[in-house]
């Protein structure tokens, strides 16, 4: 990972000079933002008192865990102080983001009203300008990104338990356990070294992956068994589950963590989508499993999104049903293979 010359000195000088320090991440919440967000805080917190980390809305409780022994505020459970940390930062972390709009609308709003000193860690192509920028659109996860950040800054390879555990549940749940962005030697050396503190990696990977509830592998057998379209001439498929449906199965926040990979495993499938109706909108994922499908490209031209070539998301505040009728002439007339 390549560093800018003076980055990685204006952070410690940062460091040494700052006082109030907030971590924020995205809204929706996964692996990645959480374990970032988390593994800096633990990170910051042996160099300085005063870190927040500022987290936009609820986060699913099989990543829970990284939380204990962490400040932190859920800014829609308490936005008051979620804004009041906000104006009083003098250093302000974006991890798993590349701008603030990542952070929904309400934070978005006071993001722009301050002007603290503004270092950003993310893996999104496409980041806004900042006071420091590390930007690495090839790294498995922010969580690969961040732990490069920390080794340039300490001359460190092996970080305390509660740091590695953060950033390896990242990598883990941004590449679906090893299963993609995952080529590049230099991520499993990352790896090695988290194990190295004493993690224990099968324990983790129990935590974060084996954890369901029945009501949510209820709800993953019948998104697949009863809601997938496969559209085998175009090479695609999607799942759409309307609120209903997921007030039925009791949703809770992560329960569709990783349903849209599900519509991957087909042979027959190249690109696809899960639509669901929730927090008053339609949210999207899209995936790929071919590079010349680049899903960022399509959910930033169609669905006001964003995010990886192979894996990005959207939004659309339109009835279900609509959304799914666009889509599905989307994948009649191939719009989702985006041309520059
Ligand atoms: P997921 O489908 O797992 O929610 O998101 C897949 C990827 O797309 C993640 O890297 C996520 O950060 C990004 N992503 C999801 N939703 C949005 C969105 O509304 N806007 C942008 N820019 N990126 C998104
Ligand atoms: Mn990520």
């Amino acid at each position: 990972m390549k560093f800018k010359r003076g980055d990685i000195l204006k952070l410690q000088n940062y460091i040494a000079e700052k006082q109030t320090v907030t971590v924020i991440t995205h809204y929706n919440p996964d692996g990645d933002a959480v374990g970032s967000g988390t593994a800096l805080f633990h990170y910051l917190k042996l160099l300085l008192k005063d870190v927040h980390f500022i987290i936009p809305n609820n986060v699913p409780y099989s990543i829970n865990f990284l939380l204990q022994d962490v400040d932190y505020t859920i800014a829609e459970r308490d936005f008051k102080k979620a804004k009041q940390r906000l104006m009083q930062t003098d250093l302000l972390f974006m991890v798993d983001i590349n701008n603030y709009s990542r952070c929904g609308d309400n934070l978005e709003r006071v993001l722009k009203e301050i002007s603290p000193s503004t270092v950003l860690i993310d893996h999104h192509v496409g980041p806004q300008a900042y006071d420091v920028v590390f930007s690495y659109p090839d790294a498995s996860s922010t969580c690969e990104a961040v732990w490069n950040v920390l080794n340039r800054l300490s001359g460190k390879k092996i970080f305390p338990q509660n740091i590695s555990r953060a950033l390896y549940t990242g990598i883990m749940t941004d590449t679906g356990s090893l299963s993609f962005s995952c080529n590049h030697p230099e991520l499993y050396t990352v790896i090695a070294n988290l194990l190295k503190s004493g993690i224990v990696a099968s324990k983790i990977n129990q935590k974060i992956f084996d954890t369901y509830s029945a009501d949510r592998l209820s709800l993953l057998g019948y998104a697949i068994s009863k809601k997938l379209k496969v559209f085998p001439k175009q090479r695609a498929a999607f799942i759409a589950l309307s609120a209903k449906e997921l007030n039925d199965f009791h949703y809770q926040a992560g329960d569709l963590e990783g349903v849209v990979n599900y519509c991957l495993k087909l042979e027959q499938v190249d690109f696809c989508a899960l639509l669901s109706e929730r927090d008053n909108k339609i949210r999207m994922s899209f995936r790929s499993k071919d590079e010349s499908i680049d899903v960022n490209k399509f959910a930033m031209k169609y669905w006001n999104g964003g995010g990886h070539v192979m894996a990005s998301g959207g939004k659309s505040f339109l009835p279900l049903k609509q959304v799914v009728e666009i889509l599905t002439k989307q994948i009649y007339n191939k719009e989702f293979i985006v041309r520059n």
